[in-house]
């Protein structure tokens, strides 16, 4: 099922127009505006829709059809702020093509995602006009980059006990040989402050002969935990962890890119002691990890200054694997300090909103979905089974049972959150293709599905 021209020219027309609105959550600008945008565009296309307000922007909902399989499809119209703006070839605001690529603050992330599964959707209903045998409910929230803060609650309230087959995920990725990425999964997220204070005011360094050093204290506790193979040593750290199941420890024992690849990419020298080309793919897509974001405290400017501080603080982040649950692990880390010796040292919870998911890719609809993928990239598609990120996926996967889905067209360079933020024409053309047969395909799959529940 091609795209006609039309559908192909409506489709950037839709993209330049939401694009052009600076819908930017962390100012809280342009999000109404946006919603009715995307609430226009989907009740043009056939959907019910309505809008209910969030802490910050409202949420978008269409739905539409009727029969036993339920498709939910999650995107967002909010971007990430422009700055820095000079660094930006053209305007952020207005889409762009140069050299194959359509340019703009949200072209990828997630205007492009939404606007092509779209256009798809307009092209499979320009050639099946009958009532759609399975359900769409299509959520498009405006607080996603400030880390969802009310969808959770949302979700709660408005579908209390809403079920659903898939969701398909905002977004999806293209590898940087064109290879289409299905992600089964995401990581959860803790993050903490620690903070230590050990006198009124900052002293002279002399008393360090007799007064312990906040920083002292900081790095020593920070050490604590983790050792040089990434092992976080928190006594019932691991406890909760699932097991990932045989197809995905498959999939992830064949990494589908080298270690030497991502090193040059990304600078990144040291290795955690262990890690190598048969062991890195693994840790990415299963381990739990912890990180140092930053120690402060005490005098970074320029020369020597001898001195005592009196206090410090270290900020950490954990990625969780599915299982872990990021307030438990936050007592189990509260519990370890006061077990080791550092009970003087204060610890803040930062965000615990984020457990960590991992549905199965042995669901008929990703083989499916991966088939179709393969079509339309012309290369093989690949199943992750977890990113190494984390992203707020649990509502959907424990609330609705949904297995997750995320294909899309977010490219290696789409430099998402930065300056001149793209995605190729080509993966734009072929997401709407996809999308269009995976809407058509559901369709069997949902009569199957339905045959299926009446033979029981
Ligand atoms: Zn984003």
């Amino acid at each position: 099922m091609r795209p006609s021209s039309e559908i192909l020219t409506a489709a950037r027309r839709d993209l330049s127009n939401l694009v052009a609105i600076p819908s930017v959550s962390a100012r809280g600008e342009g999000l109404e505006t946006c919603a009715q945008s995307v609430e226009k565009l989907l009740s043009s296309a056939g959907f019910k829709t309505e809008q209910h307000a969030g802490d910050v922007g409202p949420f978008v909902v269409g739905e539409i059809g009727d029969g036993p399989f339920t498709l939910i499809i999650y995107n967002h119209y909010d971007v990430q702020p422009e700055e820095p703006i000079d660094l930006w070839t053209a305007k952020p605001f207005d889409l762009v093509e140069r050299d194959g690529r359509l340019y703009g603050r949200g072209a990828a992330d997630d205007k492009g995602e939404f606007v092509s599964r779209l256009a798809g959707w307009r092209a499979f209903r320009a050639e099946h006009t009958k009532p759609l045998p399975y359900k769409i409910i299509w959520i498009v929230e405006g607080e996603e980059e400030i880390g969802s803060p009310s969808l959770n609650r949302f979700l709660e309230k408005r579908f209390p006990n809403t079920r659903a087959d898939l969701c398909w995920w905002e977004f999806g990725e293209v590898d940087k040989t064109g290879r289409p990425i299905i992600l089964m999964g995401f990581k959860g997220i803790l993050a903490v402050e620690l903070q230590c204070q050990t006198a009124r005011a900052d002293l002279h360094s002399s008393l360090g002969a007799i007064f312990d050093n906040p920083l002292w204290r900081l790095a020593a506790a920070v050490s604590s935990l983790r050792d040089a193979s990434g092992r976080i040593l928190i006594e019932g750290f691991y406890d909760d962890v699932f097991v990932p199941d045989a197809r995905s420890s498959r999939l992830a024992a064949w990494p589908p890119f080298a270690l030497e690849d991502l090193q040059e990419e990304t600078g990144g020298r040291k290795l955690l002691s262990g890690i190598d080309g048969s062991t890195f793919y693994e840790h990415l897509n299963f381990e739990p990890c912890l990180n140092v974001n930053g120690f402060h405290g005490g005098y970074g400017g320029e020369g020597a200054k001898t001195v005592l501080p009196c206090c410090g603080t270290a900020k950490l982040d954990f990625r969780l694997a599915p299982g872990q649950e990021p307030v438990k692990i936050a007592e189990l880390l509260r519990r370890h300090l006061d077990h080791n010796g550092f009970d003087d040292i204060g610890l803040t919870i930062l965000d615990a909103e984020v457990l960590g998911v991992r549905s199965s890719p042995s669901h008929p609809i990703v083989e499916l979905g991966a088939n179709l993928l393969e079509k339309w990239f012309d290369r093989p598609a690949i199943i992750q089974p977890s990113s190494a990120a984390s992203g707020l996926a649990h509502p959907f996967v424990h609330k609705f049972g949904a297995t997750l889905f995320g294909a899309g067209l977010t490219h290696h360079g789409a430099m998402l959150h930065s300056p001149d933020e793209n995605i190729l024409v080509e993966h734009f053309e072929n997401m709407i293709g996809f999308s269009a047969e995976f809407f058509e395909a559901l369709c069997d799959h949902s009569a199957v599905h339905s045959e299926g529940i009446m033979d029981a």
